[in-house]
């Protein structure tokens, strides 16, 4: 059988590349002069699978998506607090390169938008880290998230270096506040590398994965961050990753993402996939207008917006049987999915409210694959208390989602019983 996700994608580049509005930007020359047709879509999955359709081998700059992750570098390497108290996490609702702080702070209002971006850049490293090193630091991560070895185009750092007077004003104005303590002229220089590295849609795509996958890239399986560092991540990359257009996107398209001029754009749905496209025309926004197009039309066909509101858990307990008689016989609830809170709420109400009239009774975790923390505990103290009210409990299968279970009455949770 042939795979039919590509042909799908394939449909979705279709259908999206006669919209030809927008230009492809020009304040940095050398991104004027693209092949303004290019339309590339790529999809990877957490399992590590790569769908990569139309343009999504050709390289381009990846320009402000390189923010999201250079943030994340920073914070990786700072820690998170230290990093808040240089640069704050509210949406602007201004445009990208806007000369603003904070008032009071002095603070950049995010990290998505130059000014926090250019502070971001210089957090990456310690304090004795070069300009030079930290570009240096910044390749390597987007090479370990792209799985492949990444490189600067030359020639659009010198277009992008040429046109730099508004970075330089920024950078001017952070160093007055004393936000950054580098010379200007160098971190913008270094600031614009990390802008010109040469990505395609589908490094974009396994990049936006590894935040999928909490951390972990998922064709190299290297852990790159740690899962909380990627919920701050995603959580600034919905809020201020798509410029000033941070909330239609939200509502119409409800996935973590960043854009960049050089025309791709990346989002990431936590535990599904990473997605990329690349078309360099622009809207006034400064966002790939078929990028957002084809996002619009995945999010929509694969019910991927983050805001839809998954079938309640109610389906945690498959169905019950009862096994042997008497005295002897054992009620089993077949339990299944992934129960995290709310599964186990339902769980636990269903034994409170409905008791089993078996003094025995048992728990099949055979169909569960993954439980959370809370759900394991909340699990076992409802054992905890069904013993107390004097009934026995048993665990079928339970080892590998409820490894060496104790409901904390120093029992620990046996076989059912053969019968
Ligand atoms: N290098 C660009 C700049 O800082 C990145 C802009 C962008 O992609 O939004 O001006």
């Amino acid at each position: 059988m042939e795979n039919p996700v590509p042909d799908y994608l394939d449909e979705v580049v279709t259908a999206c590349a006669p919209n030809l509005r927008g230009e492809p930007a020009s304040y940095i020359p050398e991104l004027a002069k693209v092949d303004p047709d290019r339309f590339g879509l790529a999809v990877a999955t957490v399992d590590g699978e790569v769908y990569a359709v139309g343009d999504a081998e050709r390289e381009f700059t990846i320009q402000s998506i390189s923010k999201a992750f250079a943030y994340g570098l920073a914070v990786r390497e700072r820690g998170l607090s230290h990093v808040l108290e240089k640069i704050d996490v509210e949406p602007s609702g201004e445009p990208f390169d806007e000369i603003s702080l904070e008032e009071g702070s002095g603070r950049p209002l995010n990290p998505m938008i130059n000014a926090g971006a250019i502070t971001a850049h210089t957090l990456v490293g310690d304090d004795t880290t070069s300009p030079q090193g930290r570009v240096e630091q910044i390749i390597q991560l987007l090479s370990d998230l792209a799985g492949r070895e990444l490189s600067v185009d030359e020639q659009v750092w010198h277009s992008e270096m040429a046109a730099s007077d508004r970075n330089l004003a920024i950078a001017h104005m952070l160093r007055s506040h004393g936000i950054i303590t580098d010379s200007a002229e160098d971190v913008v220089d270094a600031y614009s590398r990390q802008c010109s590295v040469l990505v395609t849609a589908r490094d974009l795509a396994v990049m936006a994965a590894t935040l999928a996958n909490a951390g972990v890239q998922p064709v190299t399986g290297k852990r790159v961050f740690d899962g909380d560092q990627v919920r701050h991540l995603l959580s600034v990359m919905l809020t201020c990753g798509m410029y000033d257009s941070a909330g239609d996107w939200v509502s119409s398209v409800g996935i973590p993402a960043k854009s960049g001029v050089g025309g791709g754009i990346i989002g990431a749905l936590p535990g599904q996939v990473g997605i990329s496209t690349f078309s360099p025309r622009l809207d006034r926004h400064g966002n790939s207008v078929r990028g957002v197009a084809a996002f619009e039309r995945l999010s929509k066909d694969l019910g991927l917006h983050l805001m839809r509101v998954a079938p309640p858990a109610r389906s945690v307990i498959h169905s019950t049987t009862v096994l042997g008689e008497g005295e002897e016989a054992v009620r089993i609830y077949h339990l299944a999915g992934t129960i995290g809170f709310t599964g186990a709420e339902r769980v636990v109400t269903r034994l409170t409210e409905h008791p089993p009239h078996e003094r025995r009774l048992a728990l099949d975790m055979t169909g569960v694959h993954s439980i959370s923390g809370i759900a394991r505990r909340m699990l076992l103290e409802a054992t905890r208390r069904l013993r107390e009210d004097g009934h026995e409990v048993f665990l079928a299968e339970g080892e590998d989602v409820l490894p060496s279970p104790d409901p904390g009455d120093g029992r620990e949770l046996e076989d059912v019983p053969e019968l």
